[in-house]
């Protein structure tokens, strides 16, 4: 573990190794909610719907987490729910599908804008050092299970480029929300996104930093790229309980390194050193 003040970085790898391995970093696969800011694009959305879609909204989000948290329940075939009390871990993609087409069609029917996006996207803000880390790498691509438009304005809002995969959202002529592409971005989609951009760009995946805040980036990571997961310093306990429930075993064997920071700026001087 190197510690530097109130930053720790943890490792199993020895430090020489992870240098060196950092050193090889040329480009950047990054999730963006938790990570790149530390807001949640899905809670500044619907805290915009009007309390009843809202409500409704909460309730899948509760279904949904108590079904990755709790397991299956005792039932029988007389239970009109003997199978929607339980979600099947094989049929997780086919939900987070279904419910990021559930919140959108709450958006169409509250009449959401084009600029409505805009405005969460200047609200979720910057992790510290974000933008500098971003710039260090010479192709980058946000990958997440946001929304394609509040990726794209946050980018510009803080002037950095970058390819984005997330669920893009349609507009008609006057702004005004009208649907979503099928071809939605969720957790499992994370691993294509991944390798459709070192198809497009040729990178060796020893040459691609992949950095996220969750289990569920793990889908980015491979056994050779340089995997990061963050944890900020403010959420620690309530991270470590989310990947003890959550399997962090499943990641831990393909992480690089753990970064204990609630900025981005140890990381970017960390690559940048190693680089030098
Ligand atoms: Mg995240």
């Amino acid at each position: 573990m190197i510690s530097a003040g109130t930053v720790d970085i943890v490792s199993r790898l020895p430090l020489l190794e992870l240098e060196a391995r950092a050193g090889l970093v040329k480009a950047g696969l990054f999730d963006f909610d938790g990570t790149l800011h530390a807001g949640n694009t899905w809670a500044s959305v619907c805290s915009r719907l009007p309390d009843p879609q809202r409500n409704q909204e909460a309730e899948i989000r509760k279904w949904y987490w108590s079904q990755v948290h709790n397991g299956r329940p005792q039932t029988s075939l007389e239970d009109p729910d003997w199978f929607h009390s339980h979600m099947p871990f094989e049929n997780q993609a086919v939900v987070d599908g279904a419910w990021v087409a559930s919140d959108v069609h709450a958006f169409v029917q509250a009449g959401f804008m084009r600029e409505d996006f805009t405005r969460v996207a200047l609200e979720l803000g910057e992790r510290e050092g974000a933008v500098p880390l971003l710039r260090l790498m010479g192709e980058r691509a946000i990958i997440t299970f946001g929304l394609e438009p509040v990726a794209l304005d946050w980018l510009k809002a803080h002037k950095v480029r970058a390819a984005v995969a997330g669920t893009r959202l349609l507009f008609d002529e006057r702004g005004r929300l009208t649907g979503h592409h099928p071809n939605v971005v969720a957790s499992s989609t994370k691993a294509s996104a991944a390798k459709r951009f070192r198809e497009l760009t040729g990178f060796e995946e020893r040459e691609l930093l992949v950095l996220g805040d969750a289990v569920t980036d793990v889908h980015m990571m491979t056994e050779g790229t340089f995997n990061v997961l963050l944890v900020p310093r403010r959420e620690l306990d309530r991270k470590l309980q989310d990947y003890r429930e959550n399997n962090l075993e499943s990641m831990w064997d393909r992480l690089s390194a753990i970064v204990v920071s609630d900025s981005l700026v140890p990381l970017e001087r960390f690559l940048f050193l190693a680089r030098a």
